[in-house]
């Protein structure tokens, strides 16, 4: 048997977040600053509301309970996360604590976070991947509208995200046929967006990566990438190199199509300051991705990829 959750409303195309009715009283919560989110209100004519516009990268857990604190007795009807995964995630959490609905929002599309029932907080500055049902959205409006202006440093790294993310979920041992069709639909329109220069088509790939990905999970390559984010590489810049050694160790489908992919992104090797062995040894434990992997992982297996990543350029 398998079970997929999503969430309750799914809005997406050309002025889904200018139709959308929102209520009134609703908290917005962002990670951008006000000359530019004030022109994204007005475009979803959103009136009467309240904002927090404080929000940082890899948010922590007192920021949330400062946020619910400072709202309690206002009668805030719904938070609206509006922005990148960070915003999101503050109101899945802050939702799942107060029971109100949440509205999520994304600019930057990659994630697929509107989507999951995923949210990453820092506890003592240790970002915490969680899962709960309670998390997912009341709804999820996914509007291109937000695209233009985003550097292309943010759109390649979200664009490999998402592609690493369908890939790997297809692969996953807890995929089904559900996850499998939206994995596999979600790697076809990525590729042709980044491929063929459609870079409209993006949100909607990723968003169907997020509901693929979501119900079933990352694998291998996540796993690898870890080391290289705790270095300072962004998320989706490591999973240029780990997801491609990992496809190949794998022996996954999307090996040569995912490699492709990077190489037109124009992605470069990556490097890594501890060594081979110390790293194999943080990415060991994280359980949660290697026990879903299609194919026993070995530490021994995890070295040689590492290897693979930082001595060879497996982009060439
Ligand atoms: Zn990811």
């Amino acid at each position: 048997m398998w079970k997929v959750m999503m969430p309750r409303k799914i809005v997406y195309g050309a002025n889904a977040a200018s139709e959308f009715q929102y209520p009134e009283n609703s908290l917005v919560i962002t990670t951008t600053t006000p000359d530019i989110y004030e022109k994204w209100l007005s475009y979803m004519g959103l009136k009467k509301y309240e904002i927090y516009d404080k929000i940082t990268p890899d948010p922590a857990i007192e920021t949330i309970e400062e946020i619910k604190r400072k709202y309690e007795g206002k009668q805030i009807s719904a938070y609206i996360g509006l922005g990148g995964g960070s915003s999101m995630d503050v109101c899945k959490y802050l939702g799942k604590l107060t029971g109100i609905p949440k509205i999520l929002i994304p600019t930057t599309f990659g994630t697929g976070a509107e989507m999951t029932t995923y949210a990453v907080v820092s506890f003592d500055h240790k970002k915490k991947l969680l899962q709960d049902e309670a998390f997912l959205a009341d709804a999820a409006i996914v509007d291109p509208y937000f695209l233009p202006g985003t550097p292309f440093n943010i759109m390649r790294n979200s664009a490999c995200d998402a592609l690493a993310q369908a890939s790997e979920g297809y692969d996953s041992k807890l995929g089904n046929p559900f996850t499998k069709l939206f994995c596999k639909e979600a790697f076809e329109i990525l590729e042709d967006a980044i491929m063929n220069d459609k870079q409209d088509l993006l949100p909607y790939g990723a968003m169907l990566s997020g509901i693929g990905f979501g119900n079933s999970s990352t694998t291998l390559g996540h796993a690898l990438s870890y080391v290289f984010s705790n270095e300072g590489v962004p998320h989706g810049y490591s999973l240029s190199s780990c997801t491609t050694v990992a496809h190949k160790f794998n022996k996954s489908i999307y090996y040569e199509r995912f490699k492709k992919v990077c190489q037109k992104l124009k992605f470069e090797q990556l490097t890594l300051k501890q060594s081979l062995d110390e790293a194999a040894d943080v990415i060991m434990p994280d359980r949660g991705h290697l026990d879903n992997n299609p194919i026993e992982v070995t530490k021994q297996d995890i070295v040689h990829c590492l290897d693979e990543i930082v001595n060879k350029n497996p982009l060439q």
